[in-house]
C-alpha cells in the first residue's frame, strides 16, 4: 500500500488526501491550524446560527464538469448566485461593471449593448499596450469610472497604484454589456449545506486518511522520516519550504472585523464594496445572504475587510518582484520531482486560483501521478 504525505488539509490537500486513500493508499495529512478545510473554513455563529466564514466569504462557482461532479459526492449543495454592490458618493452600483452600473453612475439610460459601447467608446483611452491594471481599465471604460470605482480600491487593497499592478488582477472582474448583476456567470454556483467544514471534513472522512491538525510540518519533519512516504503534496508556502533563500514572496493579507446587527438585514447584497478613501476598510460581507440561518433571529453578522502586510497569506501580489522569485523557488522544486515531492494549490504555486481551480489542479495531479505510476 502506498504511503502518502499531505501538508494542508484544505482545498488542494482534501482532493489529493479523498483521491488517494480511495485509490487505496494509506495518507496521512497534516495541518498547523487547529482545524480542517484551509482558508475555507467556516463555523456557525453561536448566538445567530449564521454560517461565517474564518477567513472571507467564499462563494462556489465553477464551469467545470469534472469538479461539480466531484464535489457534489461530498454535500448537498444550495444554488447561491453572488451580488457585489459598490458604493459610490451616495450611489450603490453594480459590480462587475455593466449597462445597469454605466446607466447609473452617468445618470444615463441607455437602452443596450450597441448604445454602452458606443458610449464607451468615447472615454475609452487608446493605449498601445495594456500592461497593467490601470492601463486595461483606462482601456475598457475610460477615468472617470477608473478614479470612482478602481484607482483607490487598489490602491488600498494591494497599497500600490494601479500601474503597478498585473493587468491580470483586474481582468478577473471584466466588463459587462448587459443587465446580468450577477457577479459570477459560471454554470454552477452554490454552497454546500453544511459549510465548506462539512464538505472538507466528509472529503478526509476515510479509513486510509490519518488526520493530524495543530502540527507544523517544518517542526514535525525534525523527528520525522520522510523516507518512509512514496509521495509528498505541499501546500504551505513555497519560499518558506526553501527557509526564503531567496527572500520573502509578497502576500497581501486581510484584518476581519467581525460585527453582530440587531437588525434584519445590514446590507442589500452579500458584498458591498467601498473603494473610497473615506472608509479604511475595502469591503463589507453580510452571512445572511449565503445561508439561512439555523435560528430564527432578527439581527445579522457582517465583517468589514481592512487590508494589511501582516497576518496570514492571503493574495499573491501580482508584480514582477515577485515574478522573479517565484522562478527561481519554482525551479528548486520542479528539482524534488524526481524524490517525489510535489507543490500544490494556493501557497505552494503562489498563485490566486480559486476553490474549483484547487480542486481540478489536485483532480489532473493525481490522475498524472496516477497514470504515470500504472505505465511503469
Ligand atoms: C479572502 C479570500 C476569499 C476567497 N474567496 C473565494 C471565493 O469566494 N470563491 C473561490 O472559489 N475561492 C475563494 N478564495 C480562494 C480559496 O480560498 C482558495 O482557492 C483555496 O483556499 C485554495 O485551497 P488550498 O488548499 O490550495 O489552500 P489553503 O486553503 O490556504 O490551504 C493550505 C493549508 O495548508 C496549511 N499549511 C500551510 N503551511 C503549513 C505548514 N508549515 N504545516 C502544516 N500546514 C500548513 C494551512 O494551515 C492551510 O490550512 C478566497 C481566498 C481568500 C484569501
Amino acid at each position: 500500500m502506498p504511503s502518502i504525505l499531505i501538508i494542508g488539509a484544505g482545498l488542494s490537500g482534501a482532493t489529493l488526501a479523498e483521491r488517494y486513500a480511495s485509490a487505496g493508499a494509506k495518507v496521512l495529512v497534516l495541518d498547523k491550524r487547529s482545524h480542517l478545510a484551509g482558508n475555507c473554513f467556516d463555523h456557525l455563529d453561536q448566538e445567530t446560527g449564521i454560517r461565517v466564514s474564518n477567513y472571507g466569504a467564499h462563494l462556489f462557482h465553477t464551469n467545470s464538469q469534472e469538479v461539480w461532479d466531484y464535489v457534489k459526492q461530498f454535500a448537498t449543495w444550495r444554488p447561491y448566485q453572488h451580488q457585489v454592490l459598490v458604493k459610490v458618493g451616495e450611489k450603490l452600483l453594480n459590480l462587475p461593471i455593466n449597462l445597469n452600473s454605466v446607466n447609473q453612475f452617468f445618470e444615463l439610460s441607455l437602452p443596450d449593448a450597441e448604445a454602452m459601447k458606443k458610449f464607451l467608446a468615447k472615454k475609452r483611452h487608446k493605449l498601445a499596450k495594456i500592461q497593467s491594471s490601470q492601463d486595461y481599465v483606462l482601456s475598457m471604460v475610460g477615468s472617470e469610472l477608473y478614479e470612482a470605482i478602481f484607482a483607490n480600491y487598489s490602491q488600498k487593497q494591494w497599497a500600490l497604484d494601479p500601474s503597478e499592478l498585473d493587468a491580470s488582477v483586474i481582468k478577473r472582474n471584466p466588463i459587462r454589456y448587459n443587465r446580468d448583476n450577477r457577479y459570477f456567470t459560471d454554470r454552477y454556483q452554490a454552497l454546500p449545506e453544511g459549510g465548506f467544514e462539512g464538505l472538507v471534513t466528509k472529503m478526509l472522512k476515510h479509513p486510509n486518511i490519518k488526520l493530524q491538525l495543530e502540527t507544523d510540518f517544518f517542526a514535525w519533519k525534525a523527528t520525522a522520516d520522510l523516507s518512509k512516504f512514496d509521495q509528498i503534496f505541499y501546500t504551505g508556502a513555497i519560499d518558506q519550504y526553501f527557509d526564503y533563500a531567496y527572500g520573502h514572496l509578497e502576500y497581501r493579507s486581510l484584518d476581519f472585523h467581525f460585527e453582530r446587527h440587531n437588525q434584519e438585514f445590514y446590507q442589500a447584497t452579500g458584498a458591498v464594496n467601498y473603494p473610497s478613501l473615506d472608509y479604511p476598510f475595502t469591503r463589507i460581507i453580510e452571512y445572511k445572504h449565503f445561508y439561512p440561518p439555523t435560528k430564527s433571529v432578527s439581527s445579522t453578522v457582517i465583517s468589514k475587510e481592512y487590508p494589511t502586510w501582516d497576518g496570514e497569506p492571503y493574495y499573491p501580489v501580482p508584480r514582477q518582484r515577485n515574478h522573479d522569485l517565484l522562478q527561481k523557488y519554482q525551479r528548486e522544486a520542479k528539482k524534488l520531482e524526481n524524490q517525489g515531492i510535489y507543490f500544490v494549490g494556493r501557497l505552494g504555486t503562489y498563485r490566486y486560483i480559486n476553490m474549483d481551480q484547487a480542486i481540478a489542479e489536485a483532480l489532473r495531479l493525481f490522475a498524472k501521478l496516477t497514470k504515470k505510476a500504472s505505465e511503469i
